[in-house]
């Protein structure tokens, strides 16, 4: 069964104005749109693969046909990754942080601050095009990145929040100017799902 893309859980200018609609549209509706039908592609040529699930084909790319791995890394990458992102942001009115993450950031990192300090430091560096993340891995919160499309979940991490640090999330309004885009984005960060997300984690 081929993968779809999912509809966002808000309006393109919902997260206006940390992420402008443009961006939002041109994200959703062409480059993740783009992710689904390459994967789609790819998978075609093996039959074999096609009843395998995201989660599956993220983190068993060894096992896959070494003509279409690269090609399924970065587009079930993109796939996974970006149907995560979507649900990870919220209009900045229904953003709260609190619950369960916040206690367990405040434990391990110190501060809020000093985890936005990390994460954000995080997102910055990675160089060209990539991820950063708040993942759950041996038992603890931790700060990771990952280039192009990779995700937590290859190196056998668990993501409870990502940002998008590819120019195509953010030059429209932000240009060069990475840093503004990354501070914006703590103002729509979808606390309620991450909860979720942490909860799951640790099951
Ligand atoms: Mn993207």
């Amino acid at each position: 069964m081929a993968f779809t893309l999912p509809d966002l859980p808000y309006a393109f200018d919902a997260l206006e104005p940390a992420i402008d609609a443009r961006t939002m549209e041109i994200h959703h509706d062409k480059h993740h749109q783009t992710y689904v039908d390459n994967l789609n592609a790819a998978l075609a040529k093996h039959p074999e693969c096609e009843s395998l699930s995201l989660t599956e084909l993220v983190t068993g790319l060894q096992r896959l046909p070494e003509d279409i791995r690269t090609a399924v890394r970065n587009n079930a990458g993109g796939h996974y990754n970006h149907s995560l992102f979507w649900k990870m942001m919220t209009p900045a009115a229904q953003s709260r942080l609190g619950g369960a993450i916040e206690q367990a950031i405040t434990e391990r990192f110190g501060s809020f601050d000093a985890f936005k300090q990390e994460f954000t430091d995080a997102a910055k560096s990675r160089f060209g095009s990539g991820w950063a993340w708040l993942v759950w891995a041996d038992g603890k919160l931790q700060v990771v990145s990952t280039a192009n499309q990779d995700n937590p979940l290859m190196d056998g991490q668990i993501p409870l929040l990502g940002l998008d640090v590819w120019e195509h999330a953010y030059y429209l309004k932000y240009q060069n100017k990475r840093p503004d885009y990354i501070a914006a984005f703590f103002s729509v960060v979808n606390w309620d799902y991450v909860n979720e997300l942490f909860a799951q984690a640790q099951q």
